[in-house]
């Protein structure tokens, strides 16, 4: 007999201080996955009728996933552990925008030279995926939350975006030109690794 529950148990044990089981949302999907949310907690998302013997394997399969992305998750958060968490207001947002405005069309101003390039409307946005972008017709978009990042890792981004008007890719001749007016871009690159996701989810509160 076919059994389907909401919640089953872990065939491994991840440690004290984690579950032992995992919620099982179902729905009208094709395939089975598990996914682990920024807090840590996680979830299988399977089509309606798989049962949890079939559940039970599937976990079993993604135990070192699991076990792998937890660690980082662990790292991540004492690497943010002086960062602050809490959810950004509308009025905070309103002010990190104001800020971006006064500092943002600067340094592209100080780099748009440097690069070589010039470039057309800037627009502040808050975005909870993208630190900036660059259109085809050379307008430039920036995140507000840029303002929480330090300064060194703003000018990576204003020169990264302002570097795609000479290569709108990810080439090794557009990385050439960002290393050219930004040596430690790898440096800068290591930093939104590290934080920005912290920075994004307080977009969320998540
Ligand atoms: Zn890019």
């Amino acid at each position: 007999m076919k059994t389907y529950s909401s919640s089953l148990p872990l065939p491994f044990f991840l440690g004290e201080g984690f579950p032992s089981s995992v919620p099982v949302v179902r729905s009208d999907r094709k395939t089975v996955s598990l996914e682990l949310k920024r807090d840590g907690t996680f979830f299988i998302r399977a089509p309606r009728r798989t049962d949890d013997a079939f559940l039970k394997r599937f976990l079993a399969s993604r135990e070192e996933w699991l076990r792998s992305h937890l660690k980082k998750q662990e790292l991540l958060k004492e690497k943010n552990a002086d960062f602050p968490q809490e959810k950004l207001t509308a009025e905070d947002i309103r002010a990190l925008a104001d800020e971006a405005l006064r500092d943002l069309p600067a340094r592209a101003a100080r780099f748009a030279p440097l690069v070589g390039v010039t470039y057309g409307r800037i627009t502040i946005r808050n975005q909870k995926t993208r630190w900036g972008s660059c259109s085809s017709a050379g307008n430039l978009n920036f995140n507000c939350l840029l303002m929480l990042a330090p300064p060194e890792a703003r000018d990576y981004v204003v020169i990264h975006e302002l570097c795609h008007r000479l290569e709108m890719n990810h080439s090794p001749r557009f990385w050439a030109e960002v290393a050219r007016v930004c040596p430690d871009y790898r440096t800068q690159i290591r930093w939104f690794r590290d934080h920005g996701g912290a920075i994004m989810a307080r977009m969320t509160g998540e």
